[in-house]
C-alpha cells in the first residue's frame, strides 16, 4: 500500500530525512518513534506530501510520485487524496460544526451530493462516538471529542491510508483512551496506518511494526515484541530506557 524509496528532505542547510525506505503492507499498522526533533513528523507530511520531498520516490495504493522529476500541483492534489491526516491540534474549523466539518471535504474537494455526504458524515460521527454532538462545534468539545472529530473528518474522504501525527499528545491523559479506542477499531477493520506517537502502550498493542527513527534515518524496525523486548542497536536501547 505505501512504498517510499530514497526519500530525503531538507529545509535550507538542514537534513532533516537522509534517505528514508518504508514499506506498509494493506492493513498494517506502522507505528514511527524516536526523539523530539528525528524527522517523524517531516517524514508523515513528505507521505501527504504536506512537504514537498528534496528527492526519492513515494507510492501510495498504486499512485507514485518520483521527486527526481518536477511534480505538478496538479499531481500532487491527486496524490493527497489516497491519505487522510490527523493532526496533534486537532486542525477542525472553529466556526463549523462537527457534521459541517465532517462534510466540508466530500463537498468541497470531491464535489459530492449534499444529502448523500451528510448521511455519510453522520454514520462516521456516531462510528467515532460522536453521534449526539454533531450539531456541536469545536469549543464546545472536549479535546478527545475534538480529536475524534478529525478523524471523521480524514475518514468522510475515504483514504486509502491514514496518517496520525501524535494525535493524543495535545491532549489531558483522561482523554488519551477515546481517541486511542477509535484508532484500535480502524486498524481492527483493516485500515492501513502510519502513526507517530509517544504512547508505546498502543504502539505494543496495535502496531505490525514498529520504526525507531533518529537524526532523520530508521535505526531499527521491527516487530513490537522484538523493539520493545530485544532492541538490537545501542541507540534504540538508550531511547527506550529514557522513556520508559
Ligand atoms: P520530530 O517529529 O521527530 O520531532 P520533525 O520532523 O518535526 O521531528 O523535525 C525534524 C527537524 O526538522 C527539526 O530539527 C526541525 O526543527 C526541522 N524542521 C521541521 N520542519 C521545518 C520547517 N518547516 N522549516 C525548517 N526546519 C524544519
Amino acid at each position: 500500500m505505501i512504498s517510499i524509496e530514497g526519500l530525503t528532505k531538507s529545509f535550507d542547510q538542514l537534513e532533516v530525512l537522509k534517505g528514508i525506505d518504508l514499506s506498509v503492507e494493506k492493513g498494517q499498522v506502522v507505528v514511527v518513534i524516536g526523539p523530539s526533533g528525528s524527522g517523524k513528523t517531516t517524514l508523515l507530511r513528505c507521505l501527504n506530501i504536506l512537504e514537498a520531498p528534496t528527492s526519492g520516490v513515494v507510492s501510495i495504493g498504486g499512485k507514485t510520485l518520483d521527486f527526481s522529476h518536477r511534480v505538478s500541483n496538479r499531481e500532487i492534489a491527486e496524490f493527497r487524496r489516497q491519505t487522510g491526516m490527523v493532526f496533534q491540534s486537532y486542525n477542525l474549523f472553529p466556526h463549523k460544526t462537527a457534521l459541517e466539518n465532517v462534510m466540508e471535504g466530500p463537498l468541497v474537494v470531491k464535489k459530492e451530493d449534499r444529502e448523500a455526504v451528510r448521511k455519510k458524515a453522520e454514520a462516521i460521527l456516531a462510528k467515532v462516538g460522536l453521534g449526539y454532538k454533531i450539531d456541536y462545534y469545536p469549543f464546545q468539545l472536549s479535546g478527545g471529542q475534538q480529536q475524534r472529530v478529525g478523524i471523521a473528518r480524514a475518514l468522510a474522504m475515504e483514504p486509502n491510508v491514514m496518517l496520525f501525527d501524535e494525535p493524543t499528545s495535545a491532549l489531558d491523559p483522561e482523554l488519551v483512551g477515546e481517541v486511542l479506542k477509535v484508532m484500535k477499531d480502524l486498524a481492527k477493520e483493516g485500515m492501513t496506518m502510519v502513526v507517530v506517537t509517544h504512547e508505546m502502550r498502543f504502539a505494543k498493542e496495535v502496531a505490525n511494526e514498529v520504526i525507531f527513527m533518529e537524526d532523520g534515518v530508521v535505526v531499527e524496525k521491527g516487530k513490537p515484541e522484538q523493539i520493545f523486548v530485544a532492541p538490537k542497536e545501542e541507540r534504540t536501547k538508550q531511547f527506550l530506557r529514557m522513556i520508559q
